[in-house]
């Protein structure tokens, strides 16, 4: 079943009991709260932690340092499903607000506050009772966060040697992701967005440069092995190619050959703007679900300093891209990474998010992180201002009429590195 059935019985089952929906509704803004904490301020680990944890045979890394994605995160799972891609950090280290101290043989993770040293087992608040907003205000002492095992697939290889872990990785625990080539032309030239790592995973010998169809199925065949539960759903992204398809011909053969062998997998693209949206059309046919077409950044100016090469497309084409496949894919199906942590006037930038969404298309809202050997000066996202565009984009949903649990496939449904689909169950809560 997938997370928006999931959630959508959840609701269905509560009593419209006041009572209920209030306790539901703490419990959504704890996770909300506590997974917006985790994704812009990471969570930090200490050595003896970590040994402490090998020592119960619980198997303990730093996750991936490049790839799709924000990277050099670790996968963490609330108890209601929601997963969140979290940045770790080794003691002793000025950005997490909270530290892993243990984890249980059940792989829950016990946390205490740094500044109170609190355990949230038995203690308050991510950030503080009341959100500036005066919505509800978050309360930890139940919330049960798990860490997501590393997949033992990962330790396998196929056929031709290449270890699974080089092909594909599991975003959490149902989205198998894939960068299909992992070059961009942007890479040539100095042109690369700033926060980009897509290249350094090829210089790390974490994978291959170009992914076939055959080991992607190979590699699903080996994931839904392990657990049936895996790969639900699938994001195929890659890097800009020099062609005027911009990598459309290699997406096309690529999705038809696995939509053939798993009809029952959506599948998510990524991609930039390319020449003919023609594309679209092609793309959908041969059996993807959902595209993602990313801006990255909302401001212009902004945009040009950390997308060198990617912001000589204009928004303008972007907005005529976006209208396109909204067209062809239908809203929901329609998504656009926005990073945050660059915004000056927040007011300007949910004007410029309230856009985009008025045309059907749902934006995945991440905190800026940056990735060990990239040349991103510091940033950092403001955990309140997180929160606050998130609660918008989530309100904004609704004006719209789009529900991002409608997502099929995807960052979007993934959630792993925003959450949206958390602040949407809790705006459409108080709505009803
Ligand atoms: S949202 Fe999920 S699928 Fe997308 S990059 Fe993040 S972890 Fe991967």
């Amino acid at each position: 079943m997938g997370t928006m059935e999931k959630s959508t019985d959840l609701v269905n089952k509560i009593n419209k009991n006041t009572s209920d929906i209030t306790k539901y509704l703490t419990e959504l803004n704890s996770i909300l709260e506590m997974k917006a904490e985790m994704l812009c301020n990471g969570l930090e680990i200490s050595e003896s932690t970590i040994k402490q944890i090998q020592l119960k045979g619980i198997s303990f890394d730093f996750g991936r340092k490049g790839g799709a994605g924000p990277a050099g995160g670790r996968y963490f799972k609330f108890s209601n499903g929601s997963i969140s891609n979290t940045p770790l950090y080794l003691s002793p280290s000025n950005y997490p607000n909270f530290e892993i101290v243990d984890i249980t043989s059940d792989l829950r993770v016990i946390l205490k506050r740094k500044e109170t040293q609190l355990s949230i087992n038995n203690n308050k608040l991510p950030h503080k009772e009341k959100s500036q907003n005066g919505q509800n205000s978050s309360n930890l002492s139940n919330l049960e966060l798990y860490l997501i095992p590393t997949p033992k697939f990962y330790s396998l290889s196929n056929k031709e040697g290449i270890p699974f872990k080089k092909i594909a990785l599991m975003h959490g625990n149902h989205t198998l992701a894939t960068t299909v080539h992992q070059r961009c032309r942007y890479w040539r030239g100095n042109q690369q967005c700033k926060f980009c790592g897509l290249e350094l995973s090829l210089e790390q010998n974490a994978t291959i440069e170009f992914k076939t169809a055959e080991q992607i199925i190979e590699t699903i065949t080996m994931a839904r092995k392990e657990n049936p539960e895996f790969v639900r759903h699938l994001t195929l992204t890659i890097g800009t190619q020099p062609e005027l398809d911009k990598g459309m011909r290699i997406y096309q053969s690529i999705v038809q050959k696995l939509h053939q062998q798993f009809p029952n997998i959506p599948i998510h693209i990524q991609i930039e703007p390319m020449q003919d949206v023609k594309w679209y059309q092609i793309l959908k046919d041969v059996g993807t679900s959902t595209i993602g077409i990313h801006l990255e950044i909302l401001d212009d100016i902004v945009r040009q300093k950390m997308c060198p090469g990617k912001s000589k497309i204009t928004k303008e084409v972007y907005y005529q891209h976006w209208k396109e496949a909204v067209r062809v894919f239908e809203p929901n199906q329609v998504s656009t990474f926005i990073i945050t942590g660059f915004e000056k006037d927040i007011d300007k930038f949910k004007q410029e998010l309230d856009k985009i969404l008025q045309i059907g298309v749902l934006p995945v809202i991440t905190p800026v992180r940056i990735i060990p050997g990239t040349n991103l000066s510091p940033h950092q996202t403001d955990v309140n201002n997180f929160l606050e565009i998130l609660r918008f984009a989530a309100k904004k949903c609704i004006e719209y009429n789009l529900d991002p649990r409608k997502n099929v496939a995807g960052c979007i449904r993934c959630g792993g590195c925003s959450p949206l689909i958390d602040a949407y169950k809790i705006e459409i809560l108080r709505e009803n």
